[in-house]
């Protein structure tokens, strides 16, 4: 630097006198600023400190600043939802004021996710001189809504981590019921009732289901660094009841089709009740609950515990709902002008005639009510006013995929299968090296 200064200073002379000044005033102004202290340490000499407005962006770029006020910034405080809690319960708890919680709410996500806190859920909150800085508010196991205090207000951010999926497989022959042969085979209830949900169109599982029916399923869950923290979706499943083959596969758009790209939801639920309230999936030698013999039994009954959700069969409109002596409380279903469902003995009945209900809406109760000589639910089935098998009708089709979505999910549907194939082949070969 001294060398470079005095070399300067002997080419000085042979500059123009204009040039030389130019650099003697140049030179001063280096000179000059070598002496004096630098801006970061004039800064920090600054007693008392600058105005907020004017300290905050220089301490941006001062590492001895913001290292101290990393020091103070306020802790995260955990806050667990208690039975009954609402947010402006917890904002109390945490000293934060309803107005605070307003504004949150003004939020687009912050203002529907605060409002369905769950009891045992954890937010954050990072709390300073009573003035809420930061929330954070797990929504899943991969999703955190994040919410700052900024200079405008409060923005929001959904934290959203990638969770690893991977394929399960289970398979099982029903030998028993198809509740402990599933659990057996390592479902849990959801899946089970999933299951039996996405078959619920075609089989009934409460009274046709024998022994020596088969089923195999392939579905997701979803760990977060190895740890597994949910389930994800049945991705294909395969039933065999009574020697037929029923196929159901996942499409993109959330739906379940058959093999063939047919939709799994019918018009008609096979059965008004869910199979796990059935005491028995089967019994070949089930006894007739009803007393005498004064009309035709032209129906099937579910026999289940009093207090049994009984199930619209299909979407309709109720055309009766009453009490006689004989029917008990009943509850009647018109499905369009060809189909009718009866639903008798009810303990309760949920619906009035002439309204509206849902595939799958609860009627009513399961009960006794009527000539019976034990709790049961008889249901009938009615095409163009007369009595059918509700088991074994013929229904209307369901919606069918078709051209570039049915070739798509066809496509996307063949190595499902062909993974349950060949592991059902593996199962096989197995079975016949050791035979049980
Ligand atoms: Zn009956």
């Amino acid at each position: 630097m001294l060398e470079t200064l005095l070399a300067s200073t002997n080419q000085l002379r042979q500059l123009p006198i204009r040039h030389r000044i130019a650099m003697m005033v140049t030179l001063a102004l280096m000179v000059l600023m070598m002496a004096l202290p630098s801006p970061n340490s004039l800064a920090a000499q600054f007693t008392p400190p600058l105005p907020v407005k004017l300290r905050l962006p220089l301490t941006v770029n001062l590492p001895s600043l913001s290292e101290t006020d990393s020091e103070q910034q306020a802790p995260w405080q955990q806050f667990t939802v208690e039975n009954g809690d609402s947010m402006a319960l917890l904002f109390k708890r945490a000293g934060l004021s309803p107005q605070t919680l307003h504004q949150l709410t003004q939020l687009p996500q912050a203002g529907k996710a605060l409002k369905n806190i769950k009891p045992k859920q954890v937010l954050e909150l990072q709390i300073e001189d009573g003035q809420l800085l930061g929330l954070r508010y797990p929504q899943s196991a991969s999703d955190t809504l994040v919410i700052s205090r900024s200079d405008s207000g409060f923005s929001e951010q959904l934290e959203q981590l990638t969770l690893q999926t991977r394929q399960h497989y289970a398979s099982a022959t029903i030998t028993s019921n198809f509740w402990n042969a599933a659990v057996d085979a390592g479902l849990t209830a959801n899946t089970i009732m999933e299951l039996a949900a996405l078959f619920g169109w075609d089989i009934d599982f409460a009274l046709d289901l024998r022994a020596g029916d088969h089923f195999a399923v392939l579905w997701q869950e979803h760990y977060l660094d190895g740890q597994h923290v949910d389930q994800g979706h049945i991705l294909a499943a395969e039933f065999v009841n009574q020697g037929e083959v029923f196929r159901a596969i996942r499409h993109q758009d959330g739906n379940y089709y058959g093999d063939q790209g047919r939709a799994m939801k019918k018009a008609f639920l096979r059965a008004p009740v869910q199979f796990n309230y059935i005491s028995s999936n089967f019994n070949p030698r089930r006894l007739h609950p009803v007393t005498g013999r004064v009309r035709p039994h032209n129906g099937a009954d579910y026999v289940a515990p009093v207090g049994t959700p009984i199930m619209a069969a299909g979407d309709g409109t109720v055309v009766s709902s009453s009490y006689n002596q004989y029917n008990g409380n009943y509850v009647f279903i018109k499905h369009s002008n060809t189909y009718v469902t009866k639903y008798l003995h009810l303990k309760k009945r949920l619906v009035n005639k002439g309204q509206r209900v849902k595939q799958g809406q609860t009627i009513g109760t399961l009960g006794a009510t009527g000539r019976v000589t034990g709790a049961h639910l008889h249901y009938e089935f009615l095409v163009n006013g007369v009595h059918r098998n509700p088991r074994t009708v013929k229904l209307p089709q369901s919606r069918s995929l078709s051209g570039q979505e049915k070739q798509t999910f066809l496509a996307n549907s063949k190595p499902l299968l062909a993974q349950i194939a060949h592991r059902q082949s593996i199962l096989l070969a197995r079975q016949e090296t050791n035979p049980l």
